[in-house]
């Protein structure tokens, strides 16, 4: 159960959760892959399905509401994580999320992302991140890479891409995550983990568009399974990352806090370091960790704990 939510009657199972709603994702889009992982994980928190709410934007992602059997609202582009706010600071015995694309949580809506995160509201954020836009037929999304040749973008786009990791480590968010949809058992595990989480979380999930941005990931999917595992950073503990024999870590160094492979430094310079919130050069070290240019296959969770 989940602190201050009425805990179920009797056990559920995912059938519970679904709706008699037809999915109409397009076949193949990883989608699927999230909201059968969250029709099967919810049974386990063991609450009652009306103080479930699931809030949504708009875009392909955004239909997510219709397909559960909680409560639930397809709201207004953008301000999906408005409209949750209020829902959880006024309701504080419902267990809220907020279901987003990369379009609508970082384009038209990323002013009320940002203040959802650091204002700590207990409200559980899933970013599909497919870096297009799918409903409206392949545009290039705030998220889409340098040179992204879209219907809006025939030579090329020009911008530089957000980091939705970063950018929720930069407004300080207490929880923050990264999954890739082809990975079920991480997917699942880490939703778990950010519906324990008291306050907001924020879990960044890589989805594939299969009709407008194929094979966006696979670079990911091919690499080393072991990359893919979930690494949760504790207050208290030290700040590493990957897998064990190619581990990053959080090193001091004469020039201030880097990111380094463990392999190649002393083990005594390795920072074992509170994660707090008020150290931006560790909140930009971890942003870099998790972040695409250090290697775009690590996923994990951060997770402030004080
Ligand atoms: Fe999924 Fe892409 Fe189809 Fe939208 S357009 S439902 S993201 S495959
Ligand atoms: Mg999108």
């Amino acid at each position: 159960g989940l602190a201050g939510v009425p805990a179920a009657d009797a056990p559920q199972k995912a059938k519970d959760f679904k709706s008699d709603q037809e999915v109409r994702w397009c076949p193949g889009c990883g989608d699927y892959v999230v909201l059968n992982a969250v029709q099967s994980f919810l049974p386990s928190l063991g609450l009652k399905r009306e103080n479930i709410v699931f809030v949504s934007g708009i875009g392909c992602s955004s239909r997510f509401p219709y397909y559960m059997n909680t409560y639930g609202m397809h709201s207004i582009h953008g301000r999906a994580p408005a409209i949750a706010t209020g829902l959880a600071t006024s309701r504080p015995d419902l267990s809220v999320w907020v279901v987003t694309g990369d379009g609508d949580a970082l384009s038209i809506g990323g002013n009320h992302l940002i203040h959802a995160l650091r204002r700590n509201v207990n409200l559980k954020i899933l970013l599909f991140n497919n870096r297009i836009y799918g409903l409206t037929k392949g545009q290039y999304s705030p998220t889409s890479e340098v040179g992204k040749v879209t219907k809006s973008t025939p030579a090329g786009s020009l911008d530089h891409p957000f980091n939705p990791v970063s950018l929720a480590l930069g407004a300080e968010a207490s929880f923050v995550a990264r999954v890739i949809d082809s990975d079920r058992a991480n997917v699942t595990a880490t939703l778990k983990a950010a519906a324990e989480h008291r306050g907001s979380a924020l879990v960044e999930i890589y989805q594939n568009c299969p009709i407008f941005n194929d094979g966006a990931f696979d670079v990911l999917k091919d690499n080393d399974e072991k990359q893919r595992r979930i690494v949760t950073l504790q207050h208290g503990e030290p700040i590493v990352f990957g897998p064990e024999d190619e581990q990053y870590g959080v090193v001091q160094g004469p020039e201030g806090l880097r990111v380094a492979k463990l392999s190649e430094v002393d083990s005594g310079q390795v920072v074992v370091h509170d994660a707090e919130r008020e150290d931006p050069s560790l909140a930009f070290a971890l942003s870099r960790l998790g972040g695409q240019d250090l290697n775009p296959a690590i996923t994990g969770i951060f997770r402030n704990t004080t």
